[in-house]
């Protein structure tokens, strides 16, 4: 599984890099970043793109 962060959505909420620290991380631009492979596993992926307010992250 591939998440992907759309940068111009993000609000930089940090919710995902909270919720799944494996697979988001916070950039100095204050956006969310995917890492690619995803460390944490896909329930936890997916909650985390559930948890974003602004629909910032596809997989
Ligand atoms: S949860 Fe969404 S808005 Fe918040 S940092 Fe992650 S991608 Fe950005």
């Amino acid at each position: 599984m591939q998440p992907k962060v759309d940068k111009d959505t993000c609000i930089g909420c940090g919710t995902c890099s909270i919720m799944a620290p494996k697979s988001f991380q916070m950039t100095d631009d204050g956006k969310a970043k995917a890492i690619n492979p995803a460390g944490d596993d896909e329930e936890t992926v997916t909650k985390a793109k559930d948890a974003c307010p602004v629909h910032a992250i596809s997989l």
